[in-house]
């Protein structure tokens, strides 16, 4: 079987590592030539809206599913009209705009955080009216690892963000003094099977994920069994097929949710050691309707990211239970460049060893 995957970044490129043992082949489309996945698979190189590329891309191949979330919802439509394209180009398009994507969950019963469409500053008066302060204006279109939104205090503050942020296509939301960040990694196959992996506790620094910690420490199973609730009602309203991330505010026990991500997610990565059955495999599985994997943890982990640095091999590998990945990117400020699973057995022998492992994650 021949797997085309829009985008061709280090989800792509650990998607292929986890298909070659099922025998599966991988093509890439990605704007950039330095994509990471054309190491490890075919690379074809031009922008996601050239339709003779797209279909040239798609010739030869058994079906398509994408690593990257912004690509053009035309893209995937078009594509779907020549072979099966997996997530369904509606779940692209709910997770593309942030008011969509809200209304819809708010539309499936799941708690959001009060929000409020901005598109000129009688909307943000009345939303302000509404949400309160402090709050976050957002762009509804664009916005990643923390790009494209501002925290605001005041009126003034929030009529200056308003202005940086264009005046229209802004969400207003509340902000939410949460415990701490949860998301829950879903999957669902064409045959109508789904499984979740365990809550997964995630902290950021300057809008990126830093940290993961799997599974989520003291996540309750009525945690847990809330969240999988959610899922399977978006799962089964969108007639999603793959992998699908669901970020939440924790509160008590209660759970907000912030966004989606129609793909395998950076929060999933410690399931390539950590998990029986690792994402990028469950993710494949589903699209070609294969059983899907246990979703079991291995003891417990941690995932660190490597942003904007190559730590020293030799001392990262060093460390009892560290996994180091390697994306093969040029290293650049603030880029993730690779990541670092901890697994350990039991929690406290995690915790003894992760000081470290942070350490040599922030050295050059
Ligand atoms: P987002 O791109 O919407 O996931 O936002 C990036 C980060 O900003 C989140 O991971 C949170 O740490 C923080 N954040 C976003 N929205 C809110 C909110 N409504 N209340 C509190 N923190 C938020």
């Amino acid at each position: 079987m021949r797997i085309g995957v829009l985008g061709g970044g280090q989800l792509g490129r650990m998607l292929a590592l986890a298909g070659y043992p099922l025998g599966l082949a991988f093509r890439f489309l990605d704007p950039s030539p330095e994509a990471c996945a054309g190491q490890v698979g075919e690379l074809l190189v031009g922008p996601f809206q050239d339709e003779d590329l797209l279909a040239r891309f798609a010739r030869g191949l058994d079906l398509i599913t994408y690593e990257f979330e912004n690509v053009p919802v035309e893209a995937a439509r078009f594509l779907e009209g020549l072979l099966p394209v997996h997530p369904p180009s509606r779940a692209l398009e709910v997770a593309q705009d942030r008011l969509l994507e809200k209304r819809f969950f708010q539309g499936l019963g799941v708690p959001t955080p009060p929000f409020h469409p901005v598109d000129g500053l009688p909307d943000l008066e009345e939303g302000l009216g509404r949400v309160g302060l402090p709050a976050l204006l957002k762009t509804r279109r664009g916005g990643y690892d923390g790009k494209g939104q501002a925290l605001v205090r005041s009126w003034a503050e929030a009529e200056g963000a308003f202005r940086t942020l264009g005046g229209k296509g802004l969400l207003l939301e509340g902000y939410v003094p949460f415990d701490r960040e949860v998301s829950l990694l879903a999957v669902r196959g064409t045959t109508g099977e789904v499984a979740f992996y365990p809550l997964v506790e995630n902290r950021h620094q300057g809008g990126i994920l830093r940290l993961s910690l799997a599974p989520a420490p003291q996540a309750s199973q009525t945690l847990q069994e809330k969240a999988e609730g959610y899922a399977r009602r978006a799962l089964e309203a969108l007639g999603y097929v793959g992998v699908l991330a669901l970020e939440f505010f924790q509160v008590g026990e209660e759970l907000l949710f912030n966004e989606m991500a129609p793909r395998v997610h950076n929060s999933g990565h410690w399931t390539l050691e950590g998990a029986e059955t690792s994402q990028f495999q469950n993710h494949l599985r589903a699209l070609l309707g294969l059983p899907l994997g246990s979703t079991a943890p291995r003891g417990h982990s941690a995932m660190v990211n490597l942003i904007g640095l190559r730590p020293d091999f030799r001392e990262v590998l060093k460390v009892p239970g560290a996994h180091l990945h390697w994306y093969g990117k040029a290293v650049r400020p603030g880029r993730k460049v690779g990541h670092i699973t901890l697994r350990r057995d039991s929690p406290e022998a995690l915790e003894e060893t992760l000081p470290l492992l942070l350490q040599l994650a922030e050295e050059t």
